[in-house]
Order: C-alpha cells, then sequence, then structure tokens
C-alpha cells in the first residue's frame, strides 16, 4: 500500500498570497475601515471622511488630509510587504505607527476593486492608480491628502464573502471600528456616512468631549478621570462609576500606545479594580489609555494587532489595577463624606 506519489510544490501566485492573508487581515468591512482609518492616522490627518455604502460592502471610501504618497511610490503603496514605517528589525521593536506590515492596502487590493488618490502637499495635482501595483498611475484632481475607495468587496473571493452578515450587522462593525479609533483621537476630526447619510460627524475637541460624544451624557456624567504614572507607565482617560456598569461588557475601551486591545491581562486588571464597587454579573464602562515604551510591548503578536505582549505583564497588571482602584476609592471615600481636605 504504497503512499500516492508526491504532488510538486509550487509557489504561489502573488494575488493568492495576498488573497489568503487577507482572510486574517481584512476578513470583513470592518477591518479594511480599520486599516484604512490607520493608514489616515499614520499620514498625520486631522480630518477623515469614511463613507460607507451597504455595509461597507459595496463601498468604502476613506478620504483624509494627510500628507499625501508621491506619485512614484503609489504602486509600492499598494505592492504586499512594502511600507515606509519602519526599515529594520530596530524600528519593529520600537514601532510608534499604527501600521507597520505593509499588508493592509495589498491585501484590500487582492479582495475588492481598489482606486488610490493622493496629492502631496508641494504637487500641483492629484495622481491615481486604479487596481493594484501593476497599475499605471494617471493625473487625476482633488486636495492635498489621499483617499482610498474600495468597491465590491470580495467579489472575487466567493468562500469569505459568504461568512458576512446582514448589511446592518456588518455597517454596525464599522461604525464600532470608527468609535473606537475616533475615541482615541479627540483632536481629529471623523465623518461617517451611511448611503448617502450623514450617521457620526465629531469635530476635533478633547477627550472629556470625545467620550462624552460617543458614550453618551450617562457615561459623562458618571466618570472618574485617571491620570496617573509618567514616562515609562502613564494610564490616563476615565473610568464609569459603578452607576455606569452595563450588564454586557460593551462599553470598555482600552488603548495601549493609542491602539485599541482587546487583552486579557488588562480587562482583568480593571474588573479586579472594580471588585469591591461592583456586583459580580455587571461590567465596568471605560475609556483608558495606557502609555509606555514602544520597546516594553510587542504589538507583532496578531495580524490585526488587537493583542499585544508586554515585557512584563505583571508590572503592568499591577500598575493599571492600582490606578483604577485609587480612582475608585477616592469616590467611594467622597460617599462616605470622609474625604481629606
Ligand atoms: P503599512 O500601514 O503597514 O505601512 P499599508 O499597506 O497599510 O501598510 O500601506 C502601505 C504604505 O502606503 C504605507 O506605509 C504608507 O507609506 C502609504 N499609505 C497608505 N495609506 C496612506 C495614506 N492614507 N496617506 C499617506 N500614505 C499612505
Ligand atoms: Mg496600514
Amino acid at each position: 500500500n504504497a503512499p500516492n506519489p508526491p504532488r510538486p510544490i509550487r509557489a504561489l501566485p502573488d494575488q493568492l498570497i495576498s488573497q489568503i492573508a487577507a482572510g486574517e487581515v481584512v476578513e470583513r468591512p470592518s477591518a479594511v475601515v480599520k486599516e484604512l482609518l490607520e493608514n489616515a492616522l499614520d499620514a498625520g490627518a486631522t480630518q477623515v471622511t469614511i463613507r460607507l455604502e451597504e455595509g461597507g460592502v459595496k463601498r468604502i471610501c476613506i478620504t483624509d488630509n494627510g500628507r499625501g504618497i508621491p506619485p512614484d511610490q503609489m504602486p509600492l503603496a499598494l505592492a504586499r510587504h512594502a511600507t515606509s514605517k519602519i526599515a529594520s528589525l530596530d524600528d519593529l521593536e520600537n514601532v510608534n505607527t499604527l501600521g507597520f506590515r505593509g499588508e493592509a492596502l495589498a491585501s484590500i487590493a487582492s479582495v475588492a476593486v481598489v482606486t488610490l488618490t493622493s496629492r502631496t502637499a508641494d504637487a500641483a495635482h492629484a495622481w491615481e492608480l486604479e487596481g493594484s501595483h501593476l497599475g499605471t498611475v494617471v493625473p487625476s484632481s482633488g486636495a492635498p491628502g489621499t483617499t482610498v475607495n474600495a468597491q465590491d468587496l470580495y467579489y472575487n473571493t466567493p468562500a469569505r464573502r459568504k461568512f458576512l452578515k446582514s448589511e446592518q450587522t456588518e455597517f454596525g462593525h464599522c461604525a464600532e471600528v470608527v468609535r473606537r479609533i475616533a475615541l482615541a483621537r479627540p483632536d481629529v476630526t471623523f465623518t461617517l456616512t451611511h448611503n448617502g447619510r450623514t450617521v457620526d460627524h465629531w469635530m476635533a475637541s478633547d477627550m472629556a468631549k470625545r467620550s462624552a460624544q460617543i458614550l453618551g451624557e450617562s457615561f459623562a456624567e458618571a466618570r472618574l478621570a485617571i491620570d496617573e504614572g509618567s514616562g515609562v507607565l502613564r494610564l490616563s482617560g476615565y473610568a464609569g462609576l459603578p452607576t455606569a456598569s452595563k450588564a454586557r461588557a460593551d462599553c470598555q475601551y482600552f488603548y495601549v500606545n493609542g491602539r485599541f486591545v482587546r487583552d486579557k491581562l488588562l480587562v482583568h486588571a480593571v474588573r479586579a479594580a472594580y471588585e469591591d464597587v461592583l456586583h459580580g454579573d455587571r461590567f465596568p464602562s471605560y475609556v483608558l489609555a495606557l502609555e509606555l515604551d514602544p520597546a516594553l510591548v510587542d504589538v507583532n503578536v496578531h495580524p490585526s494587532k488587537i493583542e499585544v505582549r508586554f515585557r512584563d505583564s505583571r508590572a503592568v497588571h499591577q500598575f493599571v489595577f492600582h490606578a483604577v482602584q485609587r480612582a475608585l476609592a477616592q469616590t467611594s471615600a467622597t460617599a462616605h463624606g470622609s474625604v481629606p481636605s
């Protein structure tokens, strides 16, 4: 019973490699929105407009007023493993941009019809590239900044398309991604439209206003400001009072160096801090931003970068736990009328 003879090993074509990567990087429209928004912010944009059609499946168009891409670089922007953000292993260990894998635009272009339009500050006009890195860059029009238009998502990957949910569900995920990013960057103006209707419009302001706009006045009226630590480790933001807690964990925003993360260790640290003030079946609401030396955290753990790994996770846990606990303790002291003057 001899085994079948081996099948020949072949190098995969470029397009297929990108489509495989797309399964991890841009598995649904909201992931495309996240990647494009991160690119806009990495380009220094102060104004970003997100236009979606049919939950993003028909069209995702994101326009920013960032620094733009010179025409000769536009094909590279759509090429796989090409990035302006890191150049060496050293850079990888000190990432201070949201992106660095050079994978997003190539992945998106492999599963959607992409048009990249961009203009740098000193250019006389914009330039445009359609399709892939193999296309031709042609003159176009538009203000300084970049627009990425992605249409007919997953038109060529029917297996992936089958996993998409209803228009409303996909839109909901996209809108949540915009909220997450807008909460981290109150200094940037965001506009979100769906099927031609403006859904959200947040003018640049500060954290207090932005979080009230996005999480509602009820959160704004029942929150504690936190700003602890410095240099090596700093935690800032707002922890909701027990009265702002929820039956579901849907108002928990944690950022590490400006990046929204869902991290067991951090969720646990915050939850533990609420132990004495919150009933076990309630979920605290919070917007917390942890800043630390980028060399002390590895963000290259997961393609979507939603998970991170800390070099000293015990120290981070302790720090977050104590910072939140101290803030909460002050209010219970106030409530009992025993606040020191
Ligand atoms: P990464 O963000 O990991 O570098 P991407 O595929 O998302 O990879 O983007 C590739 C490159 O294209 C970026 O490194 C950047 O130089 C350029 N780029 C992409 N989007 C924009 C944008 N909105 N504004 C300016 N440059 C951009
Ligand atoms: Mg990117």
